[in-house]
């Protein structure tokens, strides 16, 4: 099986090349591609950095393209980039076609370095299908377990004792760019705990960094209660709403940027509160609840000196006396357990 790996490891690579270079050096991929890439705001060293490409707008020229260089179809099909076709019966109808057309591509690499997938943005402003696409699941590429933009992120994680977690490609892609080269991105999938783990290897401390819209708030609250459980220190970032922060750092400039995530970050237990204590404003049955709510999270840290910390912070935030709002953080333990 290892062979089998190796195989795909090889073509994916290969592909990769392929795209890069016609992003670089074909005609389309020049007008359409990379003046998308520059209208983006992205520089050369970026694009190299990320090996970034472009797949032209034709049914089948990776497929063809390899076929001429000697490799094998089983492997396209096997990593997903080239596509069969089957019938209304589930039949096989001997018909290939390329995954990703007419889209910029952004290779995924695992933390070796190598390419296990991509993900591919649409060009065209009223395109039908997904605006992103992703490769499949393969021997190869196990979506639970790679966040993007980790391979290129990971000194810098470890130097800055912080890695800051961002929802998309382009938002890795501006800050690395900005100066911000801690960033890693989940790109579309919900948090995993095989990414969580990721993580721990190069810091025990997190700031997410989440669109600025209604669902990547509540991503957030997700995210950060897994991010708690997997033992991590969480910081959270809110950005004005129908930003993101690829499009906040083109606002804004990096300077700026820089400060404002310096000012901004809040600790999970203040992002918490303010969320749920502006919802419940001023009805004590809400705020009960938006209490209770805080408590379910700190519940989740497995550091005991923590939770009393935060605990600490909670009773201070909500103005409840300390012992009352302890009775019941064990009341809700226990039911729960
Ligand atoms: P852009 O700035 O290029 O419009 P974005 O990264 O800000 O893109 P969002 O809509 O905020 O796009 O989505 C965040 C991430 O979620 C994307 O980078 C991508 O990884 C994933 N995603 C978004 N839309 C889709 C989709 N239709 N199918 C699969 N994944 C998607
Ligand atoms: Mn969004
Ligand atoms: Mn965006
Ligand atoms: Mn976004």
């Amino acid at each position: 099986a290892q062979n089998e790996k190796d195989s795909q490891y090889i073509i994916s690579s290969w592909a990769k090349d392929h795209y890069h270079k016609l992003l670089l050096k074909s005609d389309e991929g020049q007008g359409i591609g990379l003046s998308y890439l520059r209208q983006r705001g992205l520089n050369q060293t970026t694009i190299t950095t990320f090996e970034l490409g472009y797949s032209l707008d034709q049914w089948d020229d990776l497929l063809k393209t390899a076929e001429q260089v000697g490799y094998d179809r089983k492997y396209l099909e096997k990593t997903g980039l080239v596509v069969t076709r089957t019938d209304d019966a589930g039949q096989d109808t001997g018909r290939r076609y390329d995954r990703f057309r007419g889209r910029v591509m952004f290779p995924i690499h695992n933390i070796s370095g190598r390419v296990v997938g991509f993900g591919a943005r649409t060009l065209k402003p009223n395109d039908k299908t997904a605006k992103y696409l992703n490769s499949p699941e393969s021997e190869i590429y196990h979506k639970s377990d790679i966040l993007y933009g980790l391979y290129q992120a990971r000194q810098a994680i470890r130097a800055e004792e912080v890695c800051y977690l961002v929802e998309g490609y382009l938002d890795v892609l501006s800050l690395h760019q900005g100066g911000i080269k801690n960033v890693v991105a989940s790109s579309g999938t919900s948090l995993t705990d095989g990414q969580i783990r990721l993580i721990k290897r190069y810091s025990d401390n997190v700031t997410v960094l989440y669109d600025g819209d209604a669902a990547g708030i509540k991503a957030s609250l997700r995210g950060v209660d897994m991010l708690l459980e997997g033992g991590l220190n969480v910081r959270v970032v809110l950005f004005p709403d129908g930003d993101d922060p690829d499009s906040y750092i083109r606002k804004v400039g990096d300077q700026r940027f820089q400060e404002y995530l310096n000012s901004q970050s809040q600790d999970f237990i203040s992002f918490k509160t303010k969320l749920v204590a502006r919802e419940a404003a001023q009805d004590p049955v809400k705020k009960a609840e938006a209490i209770r709510d805080v408590l379910q999270s700190i519940a989740k840290v497995p550091d005991p000196i923590k939770r009393q910390v935060f605990l600490q912070q909670t009773s201070a935030a909500f103005s409840i006396d300390e012992q009352v709002l302890i009775t019941e953080y064990n009341k809700l333990v226990r039911t729960a357990s």
